[in-house]
Formats: structure tokens, C-alpha cells, sequence
């Protein structure tokens, strides 16, 4: 097991993200992504993959140039005009690394590039020696590794280690893996891969069947010290393990997972917001973490119990993921304390024949209107007390 319990943050918003469909980004935005992340504490920026385009070459190269902090990795097949091209695009770094991954599944090795094990393994050690021959900071991915041969796979780490790998990346490329299986993989290249203990492993799951946070999870667990994310968990097909949701379980569930890292909590939410700027569509409202209703409290018994202590129903503060609007929606099933503690916020004080009639106006309306904003409730509360007073002067005229 690794001596160190820090959690590397790897963020892969901007290539893995950023390449799959509705996510595409302008060079302007990436870099404004880019320095929204340096802000957030990820320790390492993955900007793209260069050989890709021309536009993704300048992307990675320009935050390479202007992002101090996390290290920027740049992703390239395993070929000599990849790595070449990678190595260009991040050389303005304090600190670059370049990421290079081949397949070695016998399914992506027959089917995709149509090259034998041995090729693979000779192509692994060539590449990742090339690659070290630009910087010391390499990672390796083989790619479908958790549906790569077990044995092949030990094969292919000693292989990259030895080439010079820093980091070895186990990707579940296509989301298929079970969280206890990913973690005996893991376990099992500690205690039998020569020098597996001396280099930083690290996983790389994606969410096809909803397990990418678990699975990541688990390999941590496992000895894992780098995790590859994306905020909202965007990325290829059903995207990536959240960074967002990995940053709040290590801090929610500290009493269970000993682990240090660096993100500023309170920063996820705006660097959620501003992915959802930035690309065609946010996350969902019911995403955890960020999403729009992650911290809502709808039902009366909910309301009053949040509004008396907010651990009842809330296991974090949205203030300490950097969320401070209203999370108390209004409709029809919240109760008279939602009312009067909102109304108290907009800096209106009640008394109780005041909230009693408030409240039943309130509820006549919730009926009719789904969704309650300010402005309903402070004109209910104006119609009630101009209602109130015309009854006082005509009593008094009386
Ligand atoms: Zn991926």
C-alpha cells in the first residue's frame, strides 16, 4: 500500500469531457475552465490532445503558458508524432506531463488497431520511453484495461514501468466493471508488479453503468492515489466519475476514508456553473452535488426540520460546496415555517393572525401555481395586510 493518504485530483473536463458530444468548447472558454480549475485545487489539468486539431494544439499550449499550479498533461496515442506534438504543446509548463495510452484488450487489439500482444508490448516500451525522453512526468493508460487478459495486463504495467512510467492509469474504459473487481485488480498489480509500489496508480472510470464514483472509490480503497474526473461528470457516452461528488464523499465520509487533497470546496459550485456556460446543457437537477435541486427542501416535514436543524435532512451545508441561493422551494407542500422563515429573509416580520391568513392565501395559490417565487408570496402578504387594514377602518368608522 502507497505510504502517502493524499488523493491526486487528475481533471479531465477539457479532453475527455470536452470531446464528447454537446461539451465541445472555444479556446477562450477552455482557458477560462482552465483557470476555474487552477482556483479549485485540481493538481493536474489534463488540456487536451494536440495532435487532434490545430485548435486543440493552441488550447493545450495556452494553458500550458498561462496556468500556474496544477500540472498540465497532455494526451497522446502511443506514436512518435503524438507524443511529438504533446510534448510541443505542453514544453511551457512549470511542470508538464504527457499522457499516452494503447489498447490492450484482445478485443481493441484485433478489432481496432490489428496488432499482436507482442506488438502491443513493444510498442508500450518504445512510446513511453520516447515520451520520457521530453519530460519526467509520464503517465501510461492501456486502454480497456479492465477487459484486458489479467496475466497480459501485469505484463503490460512491469513493461511501462520500466520504460518509465510515473503513473499507471487503469482506465474501465467502457463502464463495465464492479467495484470490488476493479479494486482486486488494483490490489493484485501492487503485489505483483515489480515496482508498482514505487509509481503512483490511478483509475479512470466511466459511468455507463452509474458505478464510475463507486469504482473509483473502491480503487482508492485499494491503494490508488490518482483519480481521473471531469466536473458534472461529463465525458465520453455516460461521461466520467464526478469530480464534484468524489471531492464531497472524501470530506463527508472522512470518518471512513483517512484521505487528504486539495480541492477548495467551495469553489464546485461555480466551477459547475460555469461548465454549464460554457457547453450546451448543465447538470441534471437532481445531480448530486451541483444540481440544481441537491440541496431543495420541498415537503413541509422536510422544511421544518432543515429550518430548525439543517443536519435532519442535510449531511452538507450548501455553503460549503459554494452554493448560497434559496433552498427552501416554496409550493404546495411546504409548510407555514417555510413561509414565515422566508418571508423573514425578505425581511418581513409576521405575527401570527398576519401568517395564519398569509398562509392560507398561500396554499389557495399553490393549488393553482406550481412553483412559488418571492414576488408571490411578499403580494400575498400586501393583499393580506391592505385586506386587514381597510377592515380596521371601516370598523372604525363605523
Ligand atoms: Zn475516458
Amino acid at each position: 500500500m502507497p505510504s502517502s493518504n493524499q488523493i491526486i485530483f487528475f481533471d479531465t473536463t477539457l479532453r475527455d469531457g470536452e470531446q464528447s458530444p454537446g461539451c465541445t468548447m472555444h479556446h477562450a472558454e477552455k482557458l477560462r475552465i482552465a483557470h476555474q480549475l487552477a482556483t479549485l485545487g485540481v493538481d493536474i489539468i489534463e488540456a487536451g490532445f494536440p495532435i487532434a486539431s490545430r485548435g486543440d494544439f493552441e488550447s493545450v499550449r495556452a494553458i500550458a503558458t498561462e496556468i500556474r499550479g496544477p500540472r498540465i498533461a497532455s494526451l497522446a496515442r502511443a506514436k512518435r508524432e503524438d507524443i511529438e506534438a504533446a510534448a510541443r504543446a505542453v514544453e511551457p509548463a512549470l511542470r508538464p506531463r504527457i499522457h499516452t495510452f494503447l489498447s490492450t484488450s484482445d478485443l481493441h487489439l484485433a478489432a481496432k488497431l490489428r496488432i499482436s500482444r507482442e506488438q502491443a508490448i513493444d510498442q508500450i516500451a518504445e512510446m513511453v520511453a520516447f515520451a520520457r525522453t521530453f519530460v519526467d512526468d509520464v503517465e501510461f493508460s492501456p486502454e480497456d484495461a479492465t477487459r484486458t487478459d489479467p496475466e497480459f495486463l501485469l505484463k503490460v504495467c512491469e513493461v511501462a514501468i520500466q520504460a518509465g512510467a510515473t503513473t499507471l492509469n487503469l482506465p474501465d474504459t467502457v463502464g463495465y466493471c464492479l467495484p470490488h473487481d476493479y479494486a482486486a485488480m488494483f490490489r493484485t498489480v501492487l503485489e505483483r508488479v515489480p515496482g508498482a509500489k514505487d509509481i503512483v496508480l490511478s483509475a479512470h472510470c466511466h459511468d455507463d453503468l452509474g458505478l464510475a464514483v463507486a469504482n473509483s472509490l473502491a480503487a482508492i480503497e485499494a491503494g490508488v492515489r490518482q483519480v481521473e474526473c471531469s466536473i458534472n461528470g461529463i465525458g465520453e457516452r455516460a461521461g466520467n466519475a464526478a469530480l464534484e461528488e468524489l471531492a464531497a464523499i472524501l470530506m463527508v465520509r472522512k470518518d471512513k476514508l483517512p484521505y487528504e487533497n486539495g480541492i477548495v470546496m467551495d469553489e464546485l459550485f461555480r466551477t459547475s456553473q460555469m461548465l454549464t456556460d460554457c457547453i450546451s446543457f448543465g447538470a441534471a437537477p437532481n445531480k448530486a452535488i451541483v444540481g440544481a435541486n441537491a440541496f431543495a427542501h420541498a415537503s413541509g416535514i422536510h422544511q421544518h426540520g432543515v429550518l430548525a436543524n439543517p443536519l435532519t435532512y442535510e449531511i452538507l451545508t450548501p455553503a460549503s460546496v459554494g452554493y448560497h441561493g434559496q433552498h427552501i422551494v416554496l409550493g404546495k407542500h411546504s409548510g407555514r415555517r417555510a413561509l414565515e422563515h422566508r418571508l423573514s429573509e425578505l425581511g418581513h416580520k409576521l405575527t401570527k393572525p398576519e401568517l395564519d391568513q398569509v398562509y392560507t392565501r398561500f396554499t389557495e395559490l399553490a393549488d393553482r401555481k406550481k412553483a412559488i417565487y418571492d414576488q408571490d408570496i411578499v403580494a400575498l402578504l400586501h393583499a393580506s395586510r391592505s385586506q386587514a387594514n381597510t377592515l380596521q377602518s371601516e370598523a372604525v368608522t363605523a
